[in-house]
C-alpha cells in the first residue's frame, strides 16, 4: 500500500481538492494523510496570538472571516444539496467549538487545540466529497492513533499498534483518509507534530506499516538544488540519499519536515516528491541508492545562536566538553554545529528559549561570546574526504562572504558553513552560481 501526502495548497482551493480527488482515485487501495487548506493553520495562529493578548473581539473576527471563506468553498464543492448542509453542519459546529475555546483562559495546550482544526475541517470536506463521488472512503481520525511519548517523540509502537487494527476493522474502502499534523501527547491531549508536520506523518505511518512507498505532493516538481525563495534558476534533483534528503530537510529545505525522513530511513521505505500542480513531472526519488561524485543540493537554515566558550583550562584537559554539552542537555537545546580549538569551542543552537540560562552556567568554564542572527548554509552530496577537490570548490565559492565557522567530515554529506542571516542569499546564489552552473554547462 502507498502513503500520499498533500500539503496545503494542493487542497488550498475547491478546484484543487477536486483534482486531488481524481489524482486519487486510480482503484488502488491507499491511505491519504491531508493538510488544512493553505493559510489556515496561520489564522488558527492568529486566533490564539489574540487569545494570548486577550483580544477576544479580533479572534473572533478572524473566525467568522474563515467561516464566509469555508461557506464559499462548501458551495463549489459538492454539487447535492445534502451534501453541502451535512458539510456546513460539521463546519458549523468546528467554528462554534473555536468560538468556545475563545472563552478560556490562553494556555499550550489551548494554541494546539485551536491549531488542529485546520486538519480537521480540509479532511472532512474532502471525505465528503469522494463519497458525493461514490468512492468507497472513510475517514480514519489521526487522533485515535497518531500519538507522542513522554520525550514529545513519536510513540511508533502505539501507532503502530492503533493503525494496523484501525485498518484490520475497517477492511474493504479503497481510501482511508486521515488529518496530518495533529496527535495527541502522553497525556492524551491534542498536540501536533511541529508547523509542516504532515509530512511528519505521511512518513510515520509509512514507516509503521512498512508502505510499499511514500509520496509526499506538494506544489514544485520536487527537491530542486538550492532554496527556490531565494536563488533564480533551480532545477529539480531526480534522486536523493536518505541520508542526503534528512540534512536538506533538517537544515532548511521547507519541502521536508525538518525530521520526516528519519522514520521512513529506518523502514527502508522510499519517499517521493511529486507535483500536484504538473503530476507528470518525475519529482525527486529519496531511497537508500548514492551517487557517487556529486554534490546534490544546499540548503540554510535561520535563527541560528553561535556560542562560543574560550578556556585555557581546555589544554589538554579531559571532559571538558562532557561539561559543556552536559549544559546544553539539561537546557533541553539541542547543538546543530560544533568546531574546537585546543583552548575553545564554537557551538550553535536554533533555540534560544533557555540561552539565559546555558550562557550563566557556561561561565563556569570560560569567556562566553555570543553571535545571534546567524545561518548556516548547508552543501549535501557524496562528501566522503577521498572526493578531493569538493571542500575547496565550496569554500571557494564563498570567498567573498564572512565565514564564522565551516564543519566538515562530520558526516559523508555535509559540509556546512555559518554566514550571517543578512548574508544568507548571496551566499546560496554563490553556490548555486559555482556548484550547479557549472555542471550544467559541462554536462
Ligand atoms: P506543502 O504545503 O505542500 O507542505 P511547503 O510550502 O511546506 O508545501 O513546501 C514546498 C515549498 O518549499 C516550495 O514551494 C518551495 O518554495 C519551498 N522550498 C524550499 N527549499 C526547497 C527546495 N530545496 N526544493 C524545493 N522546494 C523548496
Ligand atoms: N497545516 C500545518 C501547517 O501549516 C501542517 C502542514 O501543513 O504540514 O504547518
Ligand atoms: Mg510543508
Amino acid at each position: 500500500m502507498k502513503i500520499l501526502k498533500f500539503g496545503g495548497t494542493s487542497v488550498g482551493s475547491p478546484q484543487r481538492m477536486k483534482d486531488v480527488c481524481q489524482l486519487i482515485t486510480d482503484g488502488n487501495r491507499k491511505i491519504v494523510v491531508l493538510s488544512a487548506m493553505s493559510g489556515t493553520t496561520n489564522s488558527l495562529v492568529e486566533i490564539a496570538d489574540y487569545i494570548k493578548k486577550r483580544n477576544l473581539e479580533a479572534a473572533g473576527n478572524v473566525i467568522n472571516k474563515l467561516r464566509t471563506l469555508y461557506k464559499q468553498h462548501v458551495e463549489e464543492l459538492y454539487s447535492k444539496e445534502e451534501n453541502k448542509e451535512k458539510t456546513n453542519a460539521l463546519l458549523l459546529d468546528i467554528f462554534m467549538h473555536l468560538h468556545n475555546l475563545t472563552t478560556q483562559e490562553y494556555s499550550d495546550k489551548l494554541e494546539k487545540e485551536i491549531l488542529a482544526q485546520g486538519e480537521l475541517m480540509s479532511t472532512n470536506m474532502v471525505t465528503n466529497y469522494l463519497k458525493e463521488q461514490g468512492v468507497k472512503v472513510m475517514l480514519i481520525p489521526a487522533l485515535d492513533f497518531m500519538r507522542t511519548d513522554s520525550n514529545g517523540e513519536p510513540d511508533m509502537p502505539y501507532i503502530k499498534e492503533h493503525i494496523t487494527d484501525i485498518l484490520k476493522k475497517n477492511d474493504g474502502y479503497e481510501l482511508y483518509i486521515t488529518q496530518g499534523f495533529i496527535c495527541r501527547n502522553i497525556n492524551g491531549d491534542v498536540d501536533n507534530l511541529q508547523r509542516g508536520g504532515s509530512d511528519y506523518t505521511a512518513c510515520l505511518v509509512g514507516a509503521v506499516l512498512r508502505a510499499e512507498e511514500i509520496q509526499i505532493w506538494t506544489d514544485i516538481d520536487g527537491m530542486h538544488n538550492n532554496d527556490p525563495r531565494y536563488v533564480p534558476n533551480t532545477t529539480p534533483v531526480r534522486q536523493l540519499n536518505f541520508e542526503e534528503a534528512a540534512e536538506l530537510a533538517y537544515f532548511g529545505a521547507k519541502i521536508l519536515h525538518p525530521t520526516c525522513i528519519q522514520p521512513a530511513h529506518y523502514a527502508g521505505v522510499p519517499v517521493r516528491l511529486l507535483n500536484t500542480m504538473d503530476p507528470s513531472a518525475p519529482g525527486t526519488i529519496i531511497n537508500d541508492q548514492m551517487q557517487k561524485g556529486t554534490i546534490k543540493a544546499v540548503a540554510a537554515k535561520d535563527n541560528i545562536t553561535a556560542i562560543k566558550i574560550v578556556s585555557s583550562r581546555m589544554l589538554l584537559a579531559t571532559g571538558f566538553l562532557h561539561k559543556l554539552f552536559e549544559t546544553f542537555e539539561v537546557n533541553h537545546t539541542p547543538v546543530d554545529m560544533v568546531t574546537t580549538s585546543e583552548v575553545g569551542v564554537t557551538l550553535t543552537i536554533d533555540n534560544n528559549a533557555h540561552l539565559a540560562n546555558i550562557v550563566e552556567e557556561l561561565k563556569k568554564y570560560g569567556t562566553i561570546s555570543i553571535d545571534e542572527n546567524m545561518c548556516i548554509i548547508c552543501v549535501v552530496g557524496d562528501l566522503r574526504w577521498g572526493n578531493v577537490g569538493f571542500e575547496t570548490l565550496v569554500t571557494e565559492a564563498l570567498a567573498q562572504i564572512p565565514v564564522r565557522m565551516i564543519a566538515y567530515g562530520g558526516s559523508n554529506h555535509n559540509i556546512s558553513f555559518l554566514v550571517r542571516e543578512s548574508d544568507k542569499k548571496a551566499a546560496l546564489c554563490a553556490l548555486s552560481e559555482k556548484l550547479f552552473n557549472n555542471q550544467q554547462k559541462a554536462e
